[in-house]
């Protein structure tokens, strides 16, 4: 079975950045594994803190809640709640080994995560970072010796809330037309950010439009991605 991997520094990343490669991939059969680092309790659940009587163990029930709903709708097969904190994330070698260790038992033909610059959000590219890491310590033989280590899955970096602010260059579209609607029921199911719903699908059409002008295809819905390394083809077209 194909594999990929979406490591999502706070619970809701993964929906509004990657939620329509996430579909495409599980309705052609993939198996989606996402890694929720942290809640975002801290930095990005201001709504649910509004709310009287709030606690952060409430808070974290209710992202996670949130967050079981949005992958179901998208067809993820694994989603993991690491609760590593946020604001800052708190990202050690034990959490970079056992992102090794889900590297090497998925073994992922991609992996989803954040752009590198975000001067909005330390924790986004911290988590970049703590990715890449982990991918070239799965690659090492010295790592856990005698385990098969890790080949060479692509990496490509989901959009930031602000691109231009972010050093962050769509380099491949993404027609997700035949899964908007899994994307939209499962931004729904985030109640605690309900101003992004629309922005993300501003962005979604915005990403469609370009997506159609460097393509020549008639697609409506689109999502983009960064390459972080050089891709390698049989063929240049
Ligand atoms: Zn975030």
């Amino acid at each position: 079975m194909k594999t990929a991997v979406v490591v999502s520094a706070h619970s809701a990343d993964f929906v509004w950045r990657a939620g329509g490669a996430i579909a495409l991939h599980a309705a052609a059969g993939w198996a989606v594994t996402v890694v929720c680092l942290s809640y975002g309790e801290r930095g990005e659940s201001a709504k649910l803190w509004r709310q009287p009587g709030m606690t952060l163990e409430r808070v974290k029930t209710e992202r996670q809640g949130e967050a079981e709903r949005a992958a179901a709708a998208l067809g993820v097969a694994d989603i993991q709640f690491w609760d590593l904190g946020d604001y800052p994330i708190g990202l050690d070698k034990q959490a970079l080994f056992r992102l090794v260790d889900v590297y090497r038992r998925v073994r992922p033909g991609f992996i989803l995560t954040h752009s590198k610059a975000d001067p909005y959000n330390h924790d986004h590219p911290a988590v970049t970072d703590f990715a890449l890491h982990a991918r070239v310590t799965a690659q090492a033989h010295g790592h856990n010796p005698g385990e098969p280590v890790l080949g060479a899955p692509q990496v490509f970096l989901f959009e930031p809330h602000q691109p231009e602010q972010c050093s962050w260059v769509p380099e491949v579209y993404l027609d997700i037309g035949s899964v908007w609607d899994r994307k939209r029921a499962a931004i729904e199911c985030m109640a605690g950010q309900g101003h992004l719903w629309d922005y993300y699908t501003r962005v979604g059409q915005q990403r469609g439009a370009q997506a159609a002008r460097n393509s020549d295809k008639p697609i409506v819905w689109g999502e983009a991605y960064q390459r972080v390394f050089p891709d390698v083809r049989d063929a240049l077209a």
